[in-house]
């Protein structure tokens, strides 16, 4: 099962009992967050090492619950996911993520989106139609959407998630392993999905400017990928001494808090904004 399940368990104690009190109210709440549109997406952008501009963005999703505050993926997810409602949030995610892309093609700064798609999401075989027409009635050219997958679901249903990622592929859809290096065969399933960006796990790269380990492991992936002819995107980055060694390293892309933390869509505008006046 997906990581996001395991961790969603933990919040409602117990996880055998599905109808504790606290977790029946989260979940009635989550379908009146989606029915009210209480979802909201935060954008972490990722900086392209050899120019240093910014071009692509991470969508991650953030409930901004009327009572609790801002609440992040770990606390709802799960839940969502064992509920049956993921289909549903995907829609919200992707339909929150395509409208800004709209925004931002029209702007002075046009930007890529990436948005997460989860383990029972990639079963849907109706999925890669969907995502077609949420495009076509946007005029949206398929480059500007990226899906990432984390490699540990990429491992649940091998035929039928590579069918469907094919089939988002060659839609023109980019499409970014997540995490990578946290699953079990990574090397094995690189062999044989299509795939186009490698996004090493932050659990590589926020140690690397103190551990040498982990630094050789983030080199020796940036020339694995670039040996398969993939972007490398480097996640977690939190330091400058890290980010450095990333692009003196020939990484492609850096995403993490030493760059910008995820902002809501008027606030990344303005970060950008200043950037480009330094
Ligand atoms: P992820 O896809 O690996 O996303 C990266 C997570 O790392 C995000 O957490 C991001 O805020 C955080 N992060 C970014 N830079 C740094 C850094 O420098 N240091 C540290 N420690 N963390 C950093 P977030 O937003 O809480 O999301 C957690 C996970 O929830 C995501 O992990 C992703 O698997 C999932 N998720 C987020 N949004 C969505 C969504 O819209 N749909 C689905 N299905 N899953 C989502
Ligand atoms: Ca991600
Ligand atoms: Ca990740
Ligand atoms: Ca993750």
């Amino acid at each position: 099962q997906a990581k996001q399940a395991r961790r969603g368990h933990q919040i409602y104690s117990g996880d055998s009992d599905d109808t504790g009190p606290m977790r029946l109210r989260v979940l009635q709440e989550l379908h009146t967050a989606l029915d009210q549109g209480q979802l909201t997406m935060h954008y972490q952008p990722k900086l392209d090492l050899s120019t240093g501009e910014v071009h692509h963005v991470e969508a991650l999703v953030r409930w901004a619950h009327p009572e609790r505050g801002l609440l992040y993926p770990d606390f709802f997810l799960g839940l969502a996911e064992d509920a049956g409602m993921m289909r549903r949030l995907n829609q919200v995610v992707l339909t929150e993520a395509l409208d800004q892309a709209v925004l931002w093609r029209q702007s002075d700064h046009p930007l890529t989106i990436a948005v997460n798609l989860s383990a029972s999401s990639l079963v849907d075989a109706e999925l890669p139609h969907e995502i077609a027409s949420m495009l076509a009635v946007r005029g949206l050219p398929p480059e500007v959407l990226e899906i990432e997958v984390t490699e540990e679901f990429l491992m649940a249903d091998r035929d039928r998630t590579r069918h469907i990622l094919a089939r988002l592929r060659d839609l023109g859809i980019r499409i970014a392993v997540d995490d990578f290096g946290t699953g079990y065969s990574s090397l094995a399933y690189l062999r044989e999905l299509p795939v186009d960006d490698l996004k090493l796990d932050r659990s590589f790269v926020f140690p690397m400017a103190e551990d040498p380990r982990a630094a050789a492991l983030v080199f020796s992936t940036i020339e694995l990928a670039h040996s398969l002819g993939l972007t490398m995107i480097a996640e977690g980055v939190e330091d400058e001494i890290s980010l450095k060694a990333l692009t003196d390293n020939g990484c492609d892309q850096a995403q993490g808090y030493f760059i910008s933390r995820p902002l809501a869509a008027p606030a990344l505008d303005a970060w950008l904004a200043a950037r480009s006046l330094e």
